[in-house]
């Protein structure tokens, strides 16, 4: 009964551990990683572009690489939505998402080097509730500034709507979902990655610990044993 009941134990744990590394495994095969397959339950999608409080070093010319970037999803994008997302901008500052521009992610939102653009959302359920997205206008090259040019510009704005769209990274450096233009990101494969040597450390030491409780167990069964031979004078399973 206790055996069985061990076994059982092992068995679960076993299990979540499956689970838990699932999607770290199929992030690098066949399914394309998402953050959520149809994260707004509702078309178009409002989309809010900041013109107003815009930074020194912003282009002009970059409004255009925001539309282009809309027209590229709403085209079908990189082919791994399994909708048609339709947008319209909006005036309201409470659209579904929405696109601000600050002078450099490191100085401004403490963002680590070589973070270019990021997307935060807000969820409830498998739905979002509204994404911001939030591109830098140029970084530090050395001591001097560089302004990021509107090939750049476009590139990082595909990829941070594609995180609104609901996809997670790709590992194909082909895609327009690969990480070449940022790291710090509020994204759960990412988190799901660098928490996993943790979670190989949790179930070693599980593993220990039912390790040690199972040797306890049948110590305790050798003691009674005996104890029951003294008393019974022979063993009765
Ligand atoms: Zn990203």
């Amino acid at each position: 009964m206790i055996m069985a009941k061990l076994k059982a134990k092992i068995v679960v744990l076993l299990v979540l551990t499956f689970l838990a590394y699932t999607p770290v495994t199929t992030a690098t095969d066949e399914i394309y990683p998402k953050l959520l397959d149809m994260p707004w339950d509702h078309s178009p999608i409002t989309v809010y572009i900041e013109e107003e409080n815009i930074p020194p070093h912003y282009s002009p010319t970059y409004r255009a690489q925001i539309d282009a970037s809309l027209e590229y999803w709403e085209a079908g994008g990189n082919g791994h939505l399994n909708y048609v997302p339709q947008f319209q901008e909006v005036d309201r500052t409470d659209a579904d998402i929405t696109i601000v521009w600050v002078e450099n992610l490191e100085t401004v939102a403490g963002a680590p080097e070589g973070v270019a653009g990021y997307c935060i959302y807000q969820q409830n359920g498998d739905r979002y509730t509204h994404a911001s997205i939030i591109l830098e206008v140029g970084n530090y090259q050395g001591y001097s500034w560089q302004q990021y040019g509107d090939t750049n510009m476009q590139e990082v704005a595909k990829h941070e709507l594609g995180h609104a769209l609901g996809l997670a990274h790709s590992t194909d450096k082909r895609d327009i979902m690969y990480p070449t233009y940022e790291a710090r990101e509020n994204l759960n494969p990412l988190l799901l990655r660098s928490t996993l040597p943790y979670l190989i450390i949790a179930l070693v030491i599980g593993l220990a610990i039912l390790g040690y409780l199972g040797i306890g167990w049948r110590r305790s069964r050798c003691k009674r044993k005996e104890l029951e031979e003294e008393v019974f004078g022979e063993w009765k399973e």
